[in-house]
């Protein structure tokens, strides 16, 4: 057992305190550490509230308080010390998945206590209600599932329908989802008579404490199943694959997520199915690149093309193509624009552009005639053109 603080220190009394001024100190320490009003340090609250109320329990009780005066907090040999874990009406509550719910007759006897027991009735209370209403009662969604898709950036611009085969849990097709086997029922718990929680009711030094735990026959679903559906061995489930269609909406960027509402795992109880998330993955192509929108890419053209100017071909990611004159003169890099040749918007009817940037090729290899050219051309031509002036070879 850890080192524990003085239980006088811990409630800030003498050690000749009455058991008025115990009780009056334990009041305004268990208010001011109680955790609903601690939101930001919880944790450090819950331990400070947990030690008060352990110290309280012992020098509350006439006579635990004279043993404790005389052995110390560890207790006499075979005594077994006081308090700690799970003695104390609050020992075992906390972090631990059990729950408390408080009862105004629990407090009887302690009407002094007032304003207190509102706050232990938050506290207590909340949890145990919340917890088993998710847990028994009513229809629950089925769980989401998630899973990624490669598409190619034609099928991203063009949109695609594709099918997939996923396995997930289905409704069992002989029980109908019951879990029992056909002709034999589901039976309401006996033990929890339907609920799916059990109520225990402790005695404490405040009085009656009513604690709330799941039931352990029905594992909190309130009821029990005699004879297991042989096909989906109880759970009202089986795995199976199925064949799903998916529109991939054209326009669709790289990593957004299509939603197919429905197509998750099986709800409980009646409540609706879980939904199936495909996140898609567009690889990417060897001619074009994205922008948003924008579509682009890199155009080869030959030294007189860039001279003399020319008619392009320029390949649309739809397969078609596209003639596009590009002016004499026309520099490496240069950008031109067709308008309304990019990817669709997926939240309106317009369309990006499609960007080509064109690439002016220096010959590596010459045909004899091709070099004669060349070389008369450059008699022309004479020089180096002149610095800043930009020339057709610069
Ligand atoms: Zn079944
Ligand atoms: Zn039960």
């Amino acid at each position: 057992m850890a080192s524990k603080r003085d239980y006088y220190e811990v409630l800030g009394v003498s050690k000749t305190a009455t058991d008025e001024e115990i009780k009056k100190a334990y009041r305004k320490l268990a208010k001011k550490y109680h955790p609903d009003a601690n939101p930001d340090n919880k944790e450090e609250a819950e331990a400070k509230f947990k030690e008060v109320n352990e110290a309280y329990e012992t020098l509350s009780d006439p006579q635990k308080r004279k043993a404790y005066d005389q052995f110390g907090p560890d207790g006499p040999q075979g005594f077994g010390g006081f308090g700690g874990s799970g003695s104390g009406p609050f020992g075992s509550g906390f972090g631990n998945g059990g729950y408390y719910s408080y009862t105004s007759s629990g407090f009887d006897g302690f009407s002094d206590f007032g304003d207190l027991g509102d706050i232990f009735s938050s506290f207590f209370g909340g949890g145990a209600r919340t917890n088993s209403r998710t847990q028994t009662k009513g229809p629950r969604k089925g769980a989401d599932l998630n899973l990624s898709m490669d598409i190619t950036f034609e099928e991203a611009f063009l949109g695609v329908e594709k099918e997939i085969l996923i396995t997930r849990p289905e409704t069992c097709s002989i029980c109908h989802g019951t879990g029992a086997r056909p002709g034999t029922s589901v039976t309401k718990c006996s033990v929890c008579n339907g609920t799916g929680t059990v109520r225990q009711v402790q005695n404490t030094i405040l009085g009656q404490i009513q604690t709330t735990r799941t039931c352990t026959n029905c594992h909190g679903t309130g009821e029990v199943i005699k004879e297991v559906c042989d096909n989906c061995k109880g759970k009202g489930t089986v795995r199976k694959q199925a064949r799903i269609k998916v529109k991939i909406p054209a326009g669709i960027d790289d990593n957004q997520t299509v939603v197919l509402r429905g197509e998750g795992e099986p709800g409980e109880k009646g409540g609706a199915k879980g939904d199936l998330y495909i996140t898609v993955r567009i690889k990417k192509s060897s001619i074009f690149t994205r922008d948003g929108n924008t579509v682009m890419c890199e155009v080869p053209i030959t030294i007189t093309q860039a001279t003399l100017g020319a008619r392009l071909k320029i390949p649309m990611v739809d397969g078609s193509v596209e003639e596009y004159d590009i002016p004499e003169g026309t520099q490496t890099g240069t950008k031109f624009t067709i308008r309304d040749r990019g990817f669709k918007s997926i939240n309106s009817s317009s369309r990006g552009n499609f960007v080509f940037t064109v690439l002016v090729q220096t010959p590596k290899r010459l045909t004899r005639e091709q070099r004669d050219l060349l070389e008369k051309l450059a008699v022309t031509m004479n020089e180096q053109p002149p610095i800043k002036k930009k020339g057709i070879f610069g």
